[in-house]
């Protein structure tokens, strides 16, 4: 039976080496693959998918924001392999639902669970209501050997619940932490004056798009 997959991790968790496994997998035993990609996530080129280890394949399909997820675009597909799915809408996760059901084809997710402020995005929301299977890609926290389940903003060595749009993105700016360090990080810098965790809204989803 095919299945909808969640497979979220921090930044840094490795999860987009993990959608490049799968796909090398599935493509050595012949088998059809379709790897979809945000439209608004350019870090790396408009259709590039690129982990950190340094591996690179190009997306067939840029999904942008008023775009549709197309049913019949997926007849003789094998598997469906979704990156940064946290910058989807929610409407576009309820098209991949559908893939899944009405084409039996299983679809694969990878992305963030939440964004610097410890909220959730609107897409992996809506993937954590609908997916059949949700796992954990994991990996240590930046400061310590407990287990990320946060992403820390931090421009200059200072920690950030908010603060301006930036481009750059990567490993200098978000950092994978624990609880406990997401908390002792951001008491040094700005998180008392913003209202601590909960003091954010969902007008800045620009900003969460720099979060990858
Ligand atoms: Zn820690």
């Amino acid at each position: 039976m095919a299945k909808l997959y969640f497979r979220h991790g921090t930044v840094g968790s490795a999860k987009t080496l993990n959608l490049l496994a799968v796909a090398h997998n599935y493509e050595r035993q012949g088998k059809r693959i379709v790897v979809i990609k945000p439209g608004f996530d350019d870090r790396y080129g408009e259709k590039d998918v690129a982990s950190r280890a340094g591996l690179t394949r190009e997306a067939h399909m840029v999904i942008g924001d008023g775009d549709r997820i197309e049913i019949e675009d997926f007849d003789g597909v094998h598997c469906v392999l979704v990156d940064e799915v946290q910058f989807f809408h929610p409407q576009h996760i309820d098209q991949l639902r559908d893939v899944v059901d009405q084409k039996r084809v299983p679809v694969i997710c990878y992305g963030l669970r939440s964004d610097f402020r410890t909220q959730l995005f609107p897409g992996s929301r809506r993937l954590l209501e609908l997916a059949d299977s949700i796992e954990e890609v994991k990996t240590t926290c930046h400061q310590c050997n407990s287990k990320a389940i946060f992403n820390l903003k931090s421009i200059g060595g200072v920690a950030y619940l908010d603060g301006p749009s930036q481009q750059v993105g990567g490993d200098e700016t978000f950092q994978p932490v624990c609880s406990v360090h997401f908390t002792e990080q951001l008491s040094l810098g700005s998180y008392e004056e913003l209202g601590g965790r909960s003091g954010t809204s969902d007008s800045q989803r620009e900003q969460d798009m720099e979060l990858a």
